[in-house]
């Protein structure tokens, strides 16, 4: 397999405890690794309602091809790459103003609280209520990580979501877009970062804080630049349980919990070399590769 590099990005957003799946706000954590060589590692724990029915990976009509898991209540999906290596990926996140209804799910709606915005023609539209689990589509229909953030901002000029943190990477540049009330784009270094539901690198988000932790910890496994033993030591980190009372990156509740974990990379030409998918928690199940299936 072509090594990885030590440079990365990591991209955790939200982790929430049992009192937010009560409240309807669901957690979800994806990891994003860019190289200075342009290739990708994207982990992606979805933490969802159990009872939020979804799809396994799977190639969608159109060009250019992409895959992704589908959340089959909004039709939309987490976590999205297409055929030239474009990757990008959706969670949830509070809002500043206008505090949304609780809402279900990492792709949960736009609650009925807010104005409904004109139809979109994206999923979700059957309610006329875009769903988040959208934009990851919307983006990887381009040929580039940077054509998917332009369309992105353009599309976000006419419609108003929910509040959201979506990444799109491809080889040449990453992006986050951080919806709080006001979409807010930025381009993202190579380098190591953390996101949670409040922004980039927030140490005060005890999850923030873990993840950093147990990637330094990982160190070597996530250094060595062998991607297989890369790919080994996330599932090792997405499988993370603390101890009792503290954070988890893998977490179960009576509502909610780790629902499902997929593991991509991508190489620095753009080339699609991995999609492991457990569908289960990554604690509980095993993960499954798919690129000799779907590719
Ligand atoms: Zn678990």
């Amino acid at each position: 397999m072509p090594r990885l590099s030590s440079n990365f990005v990591i991209f955790v957003p939200f982790v929430v405890q049992s009192l937010l799946w009560q409240k309807g706000l669901a957690v979800c954590l994806l990891i994003c690794l860019r190289q200075s060589d342009g290739s990708l590692l994207l982990a992606a724990n979805r933490d969802e309602r159990y009872d939020r029915p979804s799809s396994s990976p799977l190639l969608w009509g159109g060009k250019p091809r992409l895959w992704a898991g589908r959340d089959d209540q909004a039709g939309g999906t987490w976590l999205a790459v297409n055929e030239h290596g474009v990757v990008a990926a959706v969670t949830n996140r509070p809002i500043d103003v206008a505090p949304p209804k609780p809402t279900a799910g990492c792709t949960g709606q736009t609650p009925a609280t807010r104005a409904q915005p004109p139809s979109t023609g994206l999923p979700g539209d059957q309610l006329n209520r875009p769903s988040r689990g959208g934009l990851p589509l919307l983006a990887c229909r381009q040929a580039t990580a940077k054509a998917a953030a332009m369309k992105t901002q353009e599309h976000l000029r006419g419609v108003a979501y929910n509040g959201f943190n979506l990444l799109i990477a491809d080889r040449a540049a990453a992006y986050i877009v951080q919806n709080t009330g006001q979409p807010v784009l930025d381009s993202v270094s190579v380098g190591m970062h953390v996101m949670a539901n409040r922004g980039w690198d927030d140490l005060a988000d005890e999850r923030v804080a873990l993840a950093f932790g147990l990637i330094e910890k990982a160190g070597k496994g996530l250094h060595s630049g062998d991607t297989a033993q890369a790919l080994e030591a996330m599932q090792s980190i997405c499988r993370f349980h603390g101890q009792r009372g503290e954070p988890s990156l893998c977490i179960h509740s009576s509502l909610g919990g780790t629902v499902s974990s997929t593991l991509l990379a991508v190489s620095g030409e753009g080339k699609l070399l991995s999609y492991l998918f457990c569908p289960a928690a990554p604690c509980r199940g095993q993960y499954e590769e798919l690129a000799g299936v779907l590719f």
